[in-house]
């Protein structure tokens, strides 16, 4: 990364005896869209208060341009907040609602207007300037609220669980305008959201926060395919978790492996000794299903039909039962016997077994 608009080092926050914040760090880059996935209780929301100002850390630093944050009150940042009420002015019609900011700067009249007719625009409002918000429906509230955060030219902009409001549908169309959005503006993005597939579609790098602290940062990709924690391959998507030894190189059986109830999984076990318990997460959507041929025997339970794919619940052990996503088409019924099977790099080698 270049260098960090936003650094976040070592913070701590508590409230009382709760601890909302244990040791955070991590970077924004400039123009970069950012999320902070977790829980409902993780800390998002304190995380995203301290960087706009309305909470200050009990210790650590927080930094815009190198500049330090403590101390500055939320007006004199260069930072923005969507609130996810919207917090619209209703009393002020759309042109005047995405005007404020601009207006308390002090700027041009004429200024004024070019820079609210450019959000209209870029917002797809243009026909609405002069619209009352309680004549706008959800979707367009999310956009003028929108338009109104970035008038005045924030930095960063903080959106707080942005599309929490809207339906399904409208949910993931307005996915691609923020996207776009963000895009046009550079400026950067910090979302709070505990929507794994809202931080997946959306940001170009996830911070997992559980309990107050940061389990892994990283690209969408990466948090999917290669979960640094149980936790997070858990929450990140669906998955299986196969609990095992780990079995390394030995001259009668090349290639490492995890031995699991059901059979041996050829893995590659990284830093973990010979014997170590681990735990494999492998995603459905990485285990194929067939009628024969090699692979570990198992019978169809149970399935759910969702449209691109049928989930499966295909019991390979007395107590070990996996999911595995059949492509479009697929014909499986209850009690069909079949093989799964997926490659060796399909999982993700957790260390510690159950524990973790
Ligand atoms: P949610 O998704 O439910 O908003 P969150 O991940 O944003 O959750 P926070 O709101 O940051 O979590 O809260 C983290 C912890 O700090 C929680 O246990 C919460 O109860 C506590 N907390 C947050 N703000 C305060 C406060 N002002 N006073 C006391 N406790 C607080």
């Amino acid at each position: 990364m270049n260098a960090p608009l936003l650094s976040i080092t070592n913070v701590c926050k508590s409230f009382g005896a709760v601890v909302a914040l244990e040791n955070v760090s991590l970077h924004v880059g400039p123009g970069e869209f950012f999320a902070l996935l977790g829980p409902s209780g993780c800390g998002k929301t304190t995380l995203m208060r301290c960087i706009a100002g309305f909470e200050a850390p009990d210790i650590g630093a927080i930094t815009l341009n190198g500049a330090d944050l403590s101390g500055v009150p939320p007006f004199r940042r260069p930072v923005n907040m969507m609130f996810q009420s919207y917090a619209l002015f209703p009393h002020l019609d759309v042109f005047e609602n995405i005007a404020f900011g601009l207006r308390r700067q002090g700027e041009a009249r004429d200024a004024i207007a070019a820079r609210v007719d450019e959000l209209l625009a870029m917002t797809q409002l243009s026909n609405f300037g002069r619209r009352r918000i309680d004549e706008l429906s959800g979707g367009q509230k999310q956009r003028v609220a929108l338009a109104r955060s970035l008038a005045p030219r924030p930095k960063m902009l903080l959106l707080d669980e942005p599309l929490g409001a809207l339906d399904r549908k409208l949910r993931e169309e307005t996915q691609f305008q923020l996207k776009e959005i963000q895009r046009l503006t550079q400026t950067s993005f910090v979302i709070v959201t505990h929507d794994q597939d809202e931080a997946l579609a959306l940001a170009d790098r996830i911070a997992v926060m559980r309990g107050g602290r940061v389990e892994q940062v990283a690209g969408p990709m990466e948090i999917y395919d290669h979960p640094a924690t149980r936790f997070v391959a858990g929450f990140v998507g669906e998955t299986n978790f196969i609990e095992g030894r780990i079995e390394r190189h030995v001259a009668r059986n090349p290639g490492a492996a995890l031995i699991a109830a059901f059979g041996r999984i050829p893995c590659e076990p990284g830093d973990l000794p010979d014997g170590a318990q681990a735990t494999l997460s492998v995603r459905p959507e990485r285990i194929g299903v067939t009628r024969e041929g090699e692979g570990i025997s198992g019978v169809v339970e149970n399935f759910v039909f969702r449209g691109e794919t049928t989930l499966l619940r295909v019991r390979v052990a007395e107590n070990v039962v996996l999911r595995a996503a059949a492509g479009h088409g697929a014909r499986h019924a209850i009690g069909d016997a079949v093989k799964l099977s997926f490659p060796s790099d399909a999982g993700a080698l957790l260390g510690g077994g159950e524990i973790g």
